[in-house]
């Protein structure tokens, strides 16, 4: 499938499947090459809801974006919140029902064209690029932000219990914040746009063997789709990919006139004259344009309503929905305000760590460091001295090293005393001429390690 769009000629493939372990399908996807216009949506909410969002915001997408410009796809995606919230705040089965959305569009700049991308929540959009893959799109979840501060490596995130709590989503909100960039489009980039079933089953360096070795999109896409499924299907998994195959020479031109240039940035809008609006984030190969300054919300209602009306009817309803919004605003604001404190209790009192009470090893429960208000609780200090722990789980111990259980802490710590005794054997009464039975050690941390033996 070829898509039109001036100088640049895109391809494109797309797949969507329910996995093996959901019911229903709630991921959508959007393929407009007539605009040049792709997006993913992955939908949430109890009941249809999930399945009416993601459905919602693809057709308010690729109904309304027709400003083929960043601001004009951030306006689709502000205007695809509005209708999933709107349908949201109007049926009580579909109330609280929202959905991701990644959309990557072509779009007018200065003469040129250029590849925007725009995303709320963790659906995700990458960029496969002489062989490498990168993450273009910032998730807006929980386990992002933990990242982002440190307190959680990539690796621990990809298998966090709370992987899925979104800090963004569309439909939930009366307004949505939208992430959005462009990147210039070069032959040979293929650009993913797909779902967190995805990526939570199929490692980033596969999915990138993939891109690499299936050159035909709509095979590539239906290849990830197998091996998410194979991965376990836990999800639904939408992948949609968009390959670049003529740049209008710009690749050619650009190579020649700047050898070993370090990014690909693009400044997002304005021209030459500098927009606050956006921020460069530095990053490479992208600019992140900030939030619109918001239009207040009666405005943005009073001009999408096409009913006609007259005036003092309109003047009178949108008083009565006021009030009826402020209310319904305070009251998701305390059940928002009491959720999030609940969680954060929740999550700082929960989960082990191996970390240090004097020189002793010891078990403790909550979060290393403390989490907020939660300090974490002494359960039980082993016989373990810190100085005779090996160099690597040293450091972690000390870093405080997190375990899903009591169980998994107490193994982590008879695991790293049982190397520590074979290093520097305890003085004992023993013979120590006597061979050395062989004993296989899991790797501390592991889940499921079991220790050879268990020390006294
Ligand atoms: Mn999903």
């Amino acid at each position: 499938m070829t898509a039109r769009a001036g100088r640049t000629r895109l391809r494109w493939g797309g797949a969507t499947d329910v996995g093996r372990v959901r019911t229903d399908n709630q991921d959508q996807f959007v393929a407009r090459d007539d605009v040049g216009l792709w997006a993913v949506a992955d939908g949430m909410g109890g009941h249809r809801g999930g399945e009416v969002a993601s459905e919602i915001a693809c057709d308010t997408l690729a109904r309304v974006f027709d400003h083929h410009t960043i601001d004009g796809l951030v306006g689709a995606i502000e205007q695809a919140n509005t209708a999933v919230y709107r349908a949201g705040a109007g049926d009580p089965e579909l109330s609280g029902m929202g959905t991701t959305v990644v959309a990557l569009a072509v779009v007018a700049h200065d003469d040129d064209e250029l590849l925007a991308l725009a995303n709320v929540g963790d659906s995700r959009g990458y960029r496969w690029s002489g062989g490498d893959l990168d993450q273009l799109t910032t998730d807006h979840s929980l386990v992002a932000d933990l990242v982002r501060e440190g307190s959680l490596s990539p690796d621990e995130a990809s298998v966090h219990p709370q992987r899925n709590i979104l800090t963004r989503v569309l439909g939930v909100y009366e307004d949505v914040p939208v992430d959005a960039f462009a990147v210039e489009p070069r032959h040979g980039d293929r650009y993913l746009l797909c779902s967190d079933g995805l990526y939570n089953e199929v490692p980033e360096d596969r999915i990138a063997t993939v891109l690499r070795r299936v050159a035909d999109p709509t095979d590539a896409a239906d290849e990830l789709v197998r091996l998410a499924r194979e991965g376990g299907g836990r999800d639904n998994i939408t992948v949609v990919i968009v390959d670049v195959v003529d740049d209008g020479g710009r690749a050619e031109s650009a190579s020649a006139a700047l050898a070993g240039e370090p990014t690909r940035a693009v400044p997002a809008a304005g021209g030459p004259r500098p927009s606050p609006a956006y921020a460069d984030d530095g990053s490479a190969g992208r600019v992140v344009r900030q939030r619109r300054d918001a239009t207040p919300a009666e405005d943005r209602y009073a001009e999408d309503d096409n009913d006609v009306e007259d005036a003092s009817r309109q003047v009178s309803r949108r008083r009565r929905r006021l009030t009826w919004r402020v209310i319904a605003f305070i009251l998701v604001l305390l059940a928002v305000v009491g959720g999030a404190l609940a969680t954060i209790q929740w999550y700082g009192g929960s989960g082990y760590f191996v970390g240090l009470d004097g020189d002793q090893v010891a078990i403790f429960k909550g979060r290393p460091g403390g989490l907020l208000w939660i300090e974490p609780k002494l359960v039980e200090v082993s016989d373990l001295d810190i100085d005779r722990v090996p160099e690597a789980p040293r450091h972690d111990i000390e870093g405080g090293k997190q375990q899903p259980s009591l169980e998994d802490a107490r193994r982590y710590v008879a695991n790293v005393s049982e190397r520590a005794d074979e290093l520097d054997p305890p003085t004992t009464s023993t013979t120590t001429t006597a061979p050395t039975t062989t004993t296989t050690l899991a790797p501390p941390g592991l889940p499921g390690a079991t220790p050879a033996s268990t020390p006294a």
